[in-house]
């Protein structure tokens, strides 16, 4: 239906769903997840299944042709394969953020559901460092399933979230992971959520990531053409395999050609990444309200860009926003 299409008071199209499974994880990163948790709630206040296939359906009635699964961890869903396989029969194009943990149970899965892109996060190369991030020891496992992915001839692109005092000294080594490697690493500036401890001294900028690479390689470094609605800037090193993007939410926003939509596993809608409006979808549908009209709202309220936020400092930068591990990334 034309006159229904997901299309805001800025004239952005949204065609894109990113699904939050669940909140729970396997992994406690430092800036996803406070460090006392996320409390557990009764199943009940979750999407079941067949509540889920019936909102996705809505939203895919309205022009949604690209649904990405998230989390929390998306793997540790228990119907992770079923929903995998419905999704599958929807004319969308599927794709999944994981920390990679459990690749190896769904190899066969995944292909089948016609998934080609996967994003894994991958913080570090170096494995103590990855068990302080993560709070969890699974560096070698998770490490295994990239090579194994990019073996598999998946499309993979590996998540690095950088934080000064952490993890910036790693630029040039996972540059150097691109060489041999058909894989594309994505540098993602760390950005404040609900009890992550961000400030502004820990961003990792563009300049600094992009002054860091041309510093070693010169005129190797190559620009690549971005994607329409791409929310990387991608480059390459003359002659190696991969290739590398960042993405930079917070120096250096994407928002004039934002077509994401996010549906929390309980059921929520969120028209933007750092807004902490949100409109009931689950409980509407329990009470057989539309859900067309209701997404369409959302849709309507959402700002030019960040939600409406002036800037992340303390004045400006509201904290009633969830965990980024309940909005899914
Ligand atoms: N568990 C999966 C994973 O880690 O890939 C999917 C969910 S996770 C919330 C999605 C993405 O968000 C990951 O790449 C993660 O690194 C990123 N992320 C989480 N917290 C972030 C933050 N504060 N700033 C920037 N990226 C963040
Ligand atoms: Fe879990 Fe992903 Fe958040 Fe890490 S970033 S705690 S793996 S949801």
């Amino acid at each position: 239906m034309k006159n229904k299409q997901l299309i805001d008071n800025f004239g952005r199209s949204h065609d894109y769903l990113r699904i939050s499974l669940l909140e729970r994880c396997n992994l406690r990163c430092t800036y996803c997840m406070p460090e006392e948790g996320i409390p557990l709630r009764d199943k009940q206040l979750f999407m079941s299944q067949e509540e889920l296939f019936d909102i996705v359906d809505t939203f895919v009635s309205l022009g949604v042709n690209k649904i990405r699964l998230t989390g929390g961890e998306p793997l540790i869903k228990k119907n992770f394969a079923q929903i995998l396989a419905h999704l599958a029969t929807l004319n969308v194009n599927l794709a999944i953020t994981t920390n990679g943990i459990l690749l190896d149970k769904y190899w066969n899965e995944l292909k089948d559901s016609g998934l080609d892109t996967l994003n894994i996060s991958l913080d570090t190369l170096i494995e103590e460092r990855f068990n302080a991030i993560t709070r969890r020891s699974y560096f070698e496992r998770v490490l295994n399933n990239i090579e194994e992915a990019i073996a598999r001839g998946f499309d993979v692109k590996v998540n690095v979230v950088l934080i000064k005092g952490t993890n910036e000294d790693e630029i040039l080594d996972f540059i150097e992971f691109t060489k041999n490697r058909n894989v594309s690493v994505r540098f993602i500036e760390f950005m404040p959520f609900d009890g992550n401890q961000w400030d502004w001294s820990k961003t990792v900028s563009f300049k600094y990531i992009i002054d860091t690479v041309s510093e070693k390689y010169g005129s190797a470094l190559q620009k690549l053409e971005d994607g329409e609605n791409a929310t990387a800037r991608n480059y390459k090193i003359k002659d190696f395999k991969g290739s590398f993007g960042i993405i930079s939410s917070v120096t250096n926003p994407f928002c004039d050609s934002c077509n994401r939509l996010r549906l929390t596993a309980d059921g929520k809608i969120k028209n933007c990444l750092f807004s902490s409006e949100e409109i009931d979808l689950l409980n509407a549908h329990r009470n057989g309200q539309n859900l067309e009209d209701l997404i369409l709202k959302s849709v309507k309220s959402k700002h030019a860009e960040r939600a409406g936020l002036k800037s992340f400092d303390a004045d400006d930068f509201s904290s009633e926003n969830r965990s980024m591990v309940s909005i899914g990334g």
